[in-house]
């Protein structure tokens, strides 16, 4: 039986005092038994961030790492320095990160690997911009970056992958993918890595739906069977708003 998951991507948000703030008072929340949380906060905010949720049950992700482990990068993170700090996750192949900074899906690829070798998990996003969903193209386009990205590892390696789907035309717009919506893409997700490796393997992936995710849409959305929970941007900055959708 899989998990319920509630990953908040708090992107470039908070000075340190409101980070420490807002992961205090998650850390508060009566996580449900069945439900994980897990925080995507600012790399500079890890450690107090750590200080905060500890004796909780509240989980770390990092938002980005490079795809080398050490060298001449200069400004960057590398998989193996959050690794030591004791950090979870790493959220990889977001839409932003894709858009803005280019991350291809080779790249994305190697991030992966690079995040796999030092034992961190990662929560890899896949997407479709509007006009692939208006075209009609959006499973093939998903389908296309989950085997750039993900589907050169073996099944163990799946162990440590949870698959964000975040239409980029729902992120930060307002605009939710209806129940019907996500959960065809979530099924579609969950027979790709059926016909790619095993049954098993594919009932076992936590699938998670962002976009627009907010306290009034996140418990029908949660409802849908191959929908694993959230990960959430916007309100995932407001611990009232984040603390429902953790209980949904
Ligand atoms: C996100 O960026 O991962 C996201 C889903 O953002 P929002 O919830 O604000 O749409």
């Amino acid at each position: 039986m899989r998990k319920k998951i509630a990953a908040g991507n708090w992107k470039m948000n908070k000075t340190q005092s409101e980070a420490i703030e807002l992961a205090g008072a998650i850390a508060d929340v009566v996580i449900p038994d069945n439900t994980m949380v897990i925080l995507g906060v600012p790399a500079v905010f890890i450690s107090d961030v750590q200080t905060a949720v500890e004796g909780s049950a509240v989980q770390i992700a990092a938002q980005n790492c490079h795809q080398e482990l050490s060298g001449a990068y200069t400004g960057e993170i590398s998989a193996s320095m959050l690794q030591s700090m004791g950090v979870e996750f790493v959220i990889l192949g977001h839409s932003e990160r894709r858009e803005y900074f280019g991350e291809s899906d080779e790249l994305l690829a190697k991030k992966t690997n690079t995040a796999l070798s030092q034992g961190l998990k990662v929560i890899f996003c896949c997407g479709e911009a509007l006009p692939v969903r208006e075209a009609g193209k959006h499973i093939d386009f998903v389908k296309n970056q989950l085997e750039k990205g993900l589907f050169h590892l073996g099944a163990d390696d799946l162990d440590s992958i949870i698959i964000a789907y975040e239409p980029i035309w729902a992120i930060g717009t307002g605009v939710t993918a209806s129940d019907e919506q996500a959960q065809e893409m979530h099924e579609a997700i969950r027979s790709m890595i059926e016909a790619k490796y095993d049954i098993e393997t594919a009932a076992k992936m936590h699938i998670l739906y962002g976009g627009s995710v907010k306290p009034s849409n996140a418990t029908e959305l949660f409802a849908q069977p191959d929908v694993d929970g959230g990960l959430v941007g916007g309100a995932s900055l407001k611990a009232s708003d984040f603390a429902a959708i953790i209980k949904a």
